[in-house]
């Protein structure tokens, strides 16, 4: 029983685009559905598939799966309800980065025009909190995949989630078109967003995301974090709101570039940035490949700068591993 217990199999659900299933990590662990089901339906299914779940971890039985998995951890959690929910399951976008993954599924088009992503998810998640098996309190949401602010329901997501306590909303977003439900999250000490900048000039701006919306997005995160400083606590909740800068080569790789960011992002009243290597040029992925050095310079010339400006740094856990390994 001890050797296939993951906590990843009960605590969490992963919503994408054709399917949802157990587990939130790279691995993707047991599909759950296709979306075939009808929300009620949906949901009994996931609390259905759970309880089996529960009887083979008793009888030693391991998820199809879960078998090669790397990441499979022989832990016990106090409580087997669901406390992480990732929300990945739209590419809709109102940026054009070069780099994106979703490449594939978007053909680099993009748009400002606010588009539903698929309302199943929003009732099925609805019905599954009014079962037992959401640890309302403790539940972290991230949310990812295209833009949260062209996609209709993300409003109705997110009072669904304030409505049932939720512990933590963390969001990823272009930042271009500012999001009042962001600003609710922020103000209740409930929300985290970290918007990839990349750059703190206007021209380069244009060139990685194929916007011409740079001064627009540094004005947004100075709202939120207007928002996120109106939440009073011994927690200091401007940090919720971060501009990470993903290395580019060609782009912002130079070190008089990413300078510019970090003063940038000091100027506009930021305390907290993140730095992150690029994985992957759109589907190309780097994988098996030699981490180049520029990336090693780069993170240590922003780790002592931080220090100098008084900025928080907010580790890149899969960069920082990678750096050690020395391979994608
Ligand atoms: S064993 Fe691996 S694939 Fe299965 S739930 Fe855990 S992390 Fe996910
Ligand atoms: S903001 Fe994110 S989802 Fe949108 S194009 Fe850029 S990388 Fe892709």
């Amino acid at each position: 029983m001890d050797n296939i217990y993951c906590k990843y199999l009960l605590n969490s659900l992963s919503f994408h685009q054709d399917n949802v299933r157990f587990c939130t990590t790279l691995q993707l662990g047991e599909l759950i559905s296709k979306y075939e089901e009808k929300p009620k339906e949906l949901a009994q299914k996931i609390i259905n598939l759970r309880n089996k779940i529960k009887e083979n971890i008793k009888n030693d039985v391991i998820p199809a799966g879960c078998k090669d998995c790397i990441y499979r951890l022989n832990e016990y959690c106090a409580n087997d309800k669901i406390n992480k929910i990732d929300l990945y399951y739209w590419y809709h976008c109102n940026c054009g980065c070069f780099y994106c993954t979703y490449r594939d599924e978007t053909k680099g088009e993009f748009s400002d025009k606010i588009k539903e992503g698929n309302p199943l998810i929003y009732k099925t998640i609805k019905e599954l909190y009014k079962y037992d098996v959401i640890d309302k309190q403790n539940l972290i949401i991230n949310v990812g995949g295209g833009e949260l602010g062209v996609l209709k329901e993300f409003s109705k997501l997110i009072n669904l989630f304030i409505k049932n306590n939720v512990n933590m909303v963390y969001c990823e977003s272009s930042g271009i078109r500012y999001s009042k439900a962001v600003e609710n999250l922020l103000k209740k000490g409930k929300g985290h967003i970290t918007v990839a900048v990349c750059t703190g000039s206007r021209e380069v701006y244009k060139q990685i995301k194929k916007r011409d919306k740079y001064n627009q997005v540094m004005k947004n995160l100075n709202r939120y974090l207007k928002a996120a400083s109106k939440f009073k606590s011994d927690i200091y909740n401007c940090d919720n709101v971060v501009s990470k800068l993903i290395i580019l080569k060609g782009f912002n790789d130079k070190l008089e570039e990413v300078e510019n960011w970090l003063l940038e992002s000091k100027k506009c009243g930021l305390t907290q940035v993140e730095l992150s290597m690029e994985f992957c040029w759109g589907t190309k992925t780097k994988s098996g490949q030699k981490i180049e050095d520029y990336n090693y310079e780069i993170f240590e010339y922003v780790k002592k700068r931080c220090v100098e400006l008084g900025l928080k740094l907010k580790p890149n856990i899969t960069s920082i591993a990678l750096m050690e390994n020395g391979f994608y």
